[in-house]
């Protein structure tokens, strides 16, 4: 991180209007903020290479104006990343000013800092949050991590994203969705096929997979959807 994040600013690579391409509000017009650093490194990534700039929250604010007058109206503000949750002090400074303006906030995250969280959550109308599968994602193992953030985020609208390649281990996937059953049983769990090169859902042996790791995933939790990124396939940003 080449500036630690302060309440006044922070390292943002981009902010820009678009639509939802992932998960159950796959669809919507959101106006998304992009935090340019992440504490870990997964394989597929394909943001880390953003580099930004340091913005004031000033700044910020007269982007978000500009962009929902000439691009607007958005159903959600999005923040993204990066990780948005390593910029706390920063987003605790943000979040009221947006909420002041009338805007519903969308948090995109990788799901693992929870203490983080915890500062935030009051500002949050919807939690986008990841489970990391080691074997996908060739980091460490955030299971317990995962563990304590979910028993926060179900408290607010939550959907859970989980990246699948043809590397998945079935077990490590069996313990994610049983984690889910049992803090967030009424949340949907977005199967979201990895993209490298190309989109996830044009190789159609990993769709196969998907379709075979949704189905018996369904044993464990019933609301299994498989959904690649929509904004890609439009070719939008
Ligand atoms: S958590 Fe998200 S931003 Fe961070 S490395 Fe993984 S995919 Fe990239």
């Amino acid at each position: 991180m080449q500036h630690p994040p302060t309440s006044k600013t922070a390292r943002i690579s981009e902010i820009f209007s678009s639509l939802q391409g992932e998960g159950t509000l796959a669809g919507q017009r959101h106006l998304f903020i992009r935090f340019e650093e992440c504490h870990i490194h997964c394989e597929y990534c394909d943001e880390l290479h953003k580099k930004g700039r340091d913005f004031t929250l000033e700044e910020v604010l007269e982007q978000v104006n500009l962009l929902e007058t000439t691009s607007g109206p958005h159903s959600f503000v999005s923040l993204t990343g990066g990780e948005p949750l390593l910029y706390v002090s920063f987003l605790k400074s943000l979040m009221p000013l947006l909420k002041a303006k009338g805007f519903r906030i969308y948090l995109e995250t990788n799901g693992i800092l929870g203490k983080a969280l915890e500062e935030v959550i009051g500002g949050c109308d919807l939690i986008a949050m990841d489970i990391k599968l080691p074997s996908v994602t060739k980091e460490d193992n955030f299971i317990g991590e995962h563990e304590q953030f979910i028993k926060q985020a179900q408290t607010k609208e939550l959907f859970v994203k989980i990246i699948v390649s043809k590397d998945l281990f079935f077990p490590e996937f069996e313990e994610a969705l049983k984690l889910i059953e049992k803090y967030a049983p009424g949340s949907p769990v977005i199967l979201q096929p990895v993209s490298n090169q190309r989109e996830g859902h044009e190789d159609l042996e990993l769709m196969d997979f998907l379709m075979e790791m949704q189905k018996r995933g369904m044993a464990i939790h019933r609301d299994l959807r498989i959904l690649p990124r929509f904004h890609r396939i439009l070719n939008l940003r």
